[in-house]
């Protein structure tokens, strides 16, 4: 078993108390996750501390001290009202955009990291919401890896390798062979995402001999291009149609003590 940790959200005028709780805890179980930043913040609700000068110093010394740096969208705004093809939310910043529009925002993204001296290959959107012409800009723009995707396997498309991200959150560690864990550090201070520090707690403590950096879960070989396809379907229309309904039946069917 893998698990990857990830941390999204990493720019100038994110909340860096917060942050530093997650780093302290990493640091206490020598966990190197991968982390996400966005090139050129525009999201009003990360706009939450006055932009940090030495942002760009401060990602350089996560990375070496053995973080991984993936980039997290372009400017993290949602100026598209597609779902995109894993996710049920609408609201992309690429998914819906044309080809020529999602090539230039990743090679606009791109160019602002290697002007800081940060290089990667490795992308992931947004809300976890893109669509085929994203993964086509990445490959255009010679991304390697996107950490995304709801297939139970790593799988190519378009010479780009999903490394598959099912839970979207902090997932229940059962009987599968790949995880990712992925923590908003700045939501922390919300009394409904609170939960999200002890969730990293209790994964860290309970799994650390599993958690892996991203070379070595990134290493992991692809399953078949059209089943992993079609398992990423079933387990979006899963998640997303049938299992809404089933808790509501559940619901229902316990208020009147038939199942409990
Ligand atoms: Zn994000």
């Amino acid at each position: 078993m893998k698990i990857l940790v990830r941390f999204d959200d990493i720019c100038p005028t994110m909340d860096f108390a917060q942050f530093k709780r997650a780093t302290d805890l990493l640091d206490k179980y020598e966990v190197k996750p991968l982390i996400g930043v966005i090139p050129d913040c525009k999201d009003p609700d990360l706009d939450i501390e006055k932009p940090h000068e030495d942002f760009w110093e401060f990602v350089k010394g996560l990375q070496a001290k053995g973080y991984t740096i993936a980039m997290h969208g372009y400017q993290h705004v949602f100026n598209s009202d597609h779902k995109g093809i894993v996710t049920n939310r609408i609201g992309s910043e690429f998914a819906g955009h044309p080809l020529n529009v999602q090539i230039e925002k990743i090679k606009k993204g791109k160019d602002i990291l290697e002007f800081h001296g940060i290089y990667t290959d490795i992308f992931f959107a947004p809300a976890h919401s893109y669509d085929e012409n994203t993964i086509k800009a990445l490959a255009e723009n010679g991304f390697n890896y996107m950490s995304d995707g709801k297939s139970n396997a790593p799988y190519m498309w378009f010479g780009v390798k999903l490394m598959p991200d099912r839970n979207s959150g902090c997932p229940r560690i059962r009987h599968s062979n790949l995880y990712t864990a992925v923590f908003h550090a700045h939501e922390w201070v919300r009394p409904d995402k609170e939960y999200g520090y002890r969730e990293l707690q209790s994964l860290l403590s309970q799994h650390s001999a599993n958690i892996v950096v991203w070379n070595d879960f990134a290493q992991v070989s692809c399953g078949n291009f059209t089943l992993q396809r079609i398992n990423e379907r079933c387990y979006c229309f899963y998640e997303q149609k049938l299992k809404p309904v089933l808790v509501k039946i559940k619901r229902e069917l316990e208020k009147f003590s038939i199942w409990k």
